[in-house]
């Protein structure tokens, strides 16, 4: 269970509202092609590793269809909960990959995670960071606005670290939205995962 409070809220809801703000951001800017409304048009998700008490909202991902009937293109906001088609929340995937590295006992006992996820599973999202992450067209961009730039051979830690505040959940919030591209449809097709 992910269980941090920011502000007095929990950090899932936290992400919530930045999903709803990044949907409206899209919304307001209309479609991409054609420039017409966007209709709501959500996708249902069964997201795991969130734990038990997790709001209704993670049953959706916020996605947008044109109003135009002759072109009715999809458009599908950044998530920071969802990171591309895979269904393990993406807070979740950032910090067992953390994990994994030596984040230290402290930090995890003030972010209360308890790992529900499989040994398997854990190693796939390792090696993902490593050798998949790497090579999308978004770290290529990415990583020059990173200096000095960081150790890809401790990543996803290194990229957290960067992020560092006195607050573990709004770094992990910073880590997530700035890998936030990741999660729209031209980057998942890099970006597959289980
Ligand atoms: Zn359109």
């Amino acid at each position: 269970m992910l269980c941090v409070q920011t502000d007095g809220r929990p950090f899932t809801d936290l992400l919530c509202c930045f999903d709803q703000d990044l949907a409206t951001q899209c919304r307001a800017r209309g479609c991409p092609l054609c420039g017409a409304r966007l209709h709501l048009a959500r996708y249902p998700r069964k997201p795991r590793g969130g734990g038990p008490g997790l709001s209704e909202d993670y049953g959706w991902r916020w996605s947008f269809c044109c109003a135009d009937e002759a072109c009715r293109k999809r458009t599908t906001p950044p998530s920071l909960r969802y990171l591309g088609r895979h269904v393990y929340l993406g807070a979740v995937v950032a910090l067992t990959a953390c994990m994994q590295q030596g984040l230290s006992e402290r930090r995890l006992t003030a972010l209360d995670l308890v790992l529900t996820v499989p040994r398997r599973t854990l190693q796939r999202w390792r090696l993902w960071w490593q050798e998949v992450f790497v090579h999308t067209a978004f770290w290529q961009v990415a990583r020059a606005r990173l200096m000095p730039p960081v150790a890809v051979q401790q990543l996803p830690l290194s990229l957290f670290e960067r992020f560092a505040t006195a607050d573990c959940g709004q770094q992990l919030g910073r880590l997530l939205g700035f890998i936030a591209p990741l999660s729209t449809r031209t980057a998942s097709t890099l970006f597959e995962l289980r």
